[in-house]
């Protein structure tokens, strides 16, 4: 069975993987709150990003950069003036719509609005007569232009000269630093910046759970290349994210690269390829790979007056670079790879069990050690607890029977749980059972690192 968006909800709540925020103050709507298992399995993605584009790509160096940046930036990319959305209001029930999703959704994707100026978007959904989704009406506002940023204030007065904005995305602060980065860590031309962190997007409708919120996770890489070149390092880049998504266990049938035709390309893009996931609603974006010219650098060399020209050592020559930019979602990623691998799978005795049958290397807990009657074999339990969770992420648990404790460990994709019995206390070994197979086997309490060892690499 695949779970759907209510089921997996209902999931990750039962499991702790994700609650709803604020909770105990009746919620604040789309926000998330990531529990024991959420924010174990959340940092693993992240970390196997960082390795895979910065910490083990030759080309790319790190950065954390700030989440308020100087308000001037946000001049300079267009987001003051262009990040915004058409919203309208349906009058009857009050609820907000995008215009383009509206008509979006009411034609099943076939028509697609995005870039449509507001007055044809208007009347589109008017002589279609596309009904509010909320409640059926037929009675909307005017389209208004709505910005996407939050914004706030700085210091202890709220005038307007002190204005600032919680970022978009996390590309910019990266290109604020682009000169420090060359001063500073002997990179040349090809070389990308990676960041991971959080955005913010006064979304108009957020949803599908975490798909689409307000407050998220980027991992973005901003890789900078000579002008000319360009087309290669997005081939590169694109290939790369496949490798890498194929690598963490997402399953190609459930993947598609959709390229931009020209035609729809922003403004500041020659190339631009979405790579969609199927969600359960159907195939929506996971990751943005745009090919971005030299837009960014240009325009902030512009409002700062600073010259962000790249001195090539090799040629003599100054230019600004080009950049690819491969840009994916934390809870995207999250939510695919939980779609993906969960499954009721059945045995062959008839019996149901729930299995996230997740790549080794994200599962929330490696292994999980479970004394098989907490009265005799708790204290050998804890030891051997104590002894692997310096090496690997352990949970220890000793509530309830052994066959649900291993049911649990299944659903919540523990590759290995130890179990503790009155064998241990005589020979000390330890059963390993594999969560996939659920092959057991004899370990040595003493070789028991180097045997898990072995299991991850
Ligand atoms: P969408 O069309 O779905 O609004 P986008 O094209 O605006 O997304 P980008 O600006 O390209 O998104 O952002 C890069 C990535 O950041 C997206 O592919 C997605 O994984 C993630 N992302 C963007 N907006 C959100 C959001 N509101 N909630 C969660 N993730 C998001």
């Amino acid at each position: 069975m695949k779970y759907n968006i209510e089921q997996l909800n209902a999931y990750c709540k039962r499991y702790g993987f994700v609650y709803q925020g604020s909770e105990i103050y009746g919620g604040l709507a789309n926000t998330w709150d990531y529990g024991p298992l959420g924010v174990s399995l959340k940092n693993n993605l992240k970390q196997f990003w960082w390795k895979r584009f910065v910490s083990q790509n030759k080309y790319n160096v790190g950065l954390d950069s700030s989440i308020l940046l100087n308000p001037k930036t946000w001049e300079a990319t267009g987001h003051v003036s262009g990040f915004k959305d058409p919203l309208m209001d349906c009058k009857s029930c009050k609820a907000r719509h995008r215009a383009d999703n509206l008509i979006a959704s009411a034609t099943k994707g076939k028509v697609d609005a995005d870039g449509w100026d507001y007055q044809k978007m208007y009347d589109y959904i008017i002589e279609n007569k596309i009904k509010c989704p909320n409640c059926g009406g037929f009675d909307y506002t005017e389209i208004r232009e709505f910005n996407l940023m939050f914004k706030t204030s700085q210091g202890v007065t709220a005038d307007s000269n002190n204005e600032i904005y919680l970022r978009p995305e996390t590309a910019q602060g990266i290109f604020l630093n682009f000169k420090n980065v060359v001063r500073t860590s002997r990179k040349k031309v090809p070389f990308g910046i990676g960041q991971v962190g959080k955005s913010f997007r006064n979304e108009i409708t957020p949803g599908n759970f975490v798909f689409r919120t307000r407050e998220f996770e980027q991992m973005e890489l901003e890789f900078f290349c000579v002008p000319g070149t360009e087309m290669e390092w997005f081939k590169y880049w694109k290939d790369y994210a496949k490798e890498f998504l194929t690598e963490l266990g997402l399953k190609p049938e459930n993947l598609e690269f959709y390229d931009h035709p020209q035609a729809k390309l922003s403004f500041y893009s020659n190339a631009t390829t979405d790579v969609l996931y199927r969600f359960p609603w159907g195939f929506d974006e996971l990751w943005g790979i745009a090919s971005r010219t030299d837009y960014d650098l240009k325009q902030h060399q512009n409002y700062s007056g600073e010259n962000l020209e790249y001195l090539d050592p090799n040629t003599n020559e100054t230019y600004l670079p080009y950049v690819i930019e491969p840009s994916l979602g934390v809870e995207r990623l999250f939510l695919a790879v939980l779609l993906d691998n969960l499954e009721d799978e059945t045995l062959e005795n008839g019996e149901v069990r729930t299995l996230l049958k997740i790549n080794k290397e994200l599962a929330p807990y490696q292994v999980a050690v479970l004394p098989l009657v907490k009265k005799f074999h708790n204290d050998k339990a804890e030891e051997v607890y104590d002894l692997l969770m310096k090496n690997f992420i352990a949970s220890f648990d000793d509530a309830g029977n052994i066959g649900r404790r291993y049911r649990r460990q299944d659903a919540i994709g523990t590759p290995y749980c130890i179990t503790i019995d009155n064998d241990t206390l005589v020979d000390d070994t330890v059963t390993v059972r594999e969560r996939d197979s659920m092959e057991q086997v004899r370990v040595k309490i003493t070789d028991l690192k180097v045997y898990l060892n072995n299991q991850f690499e």
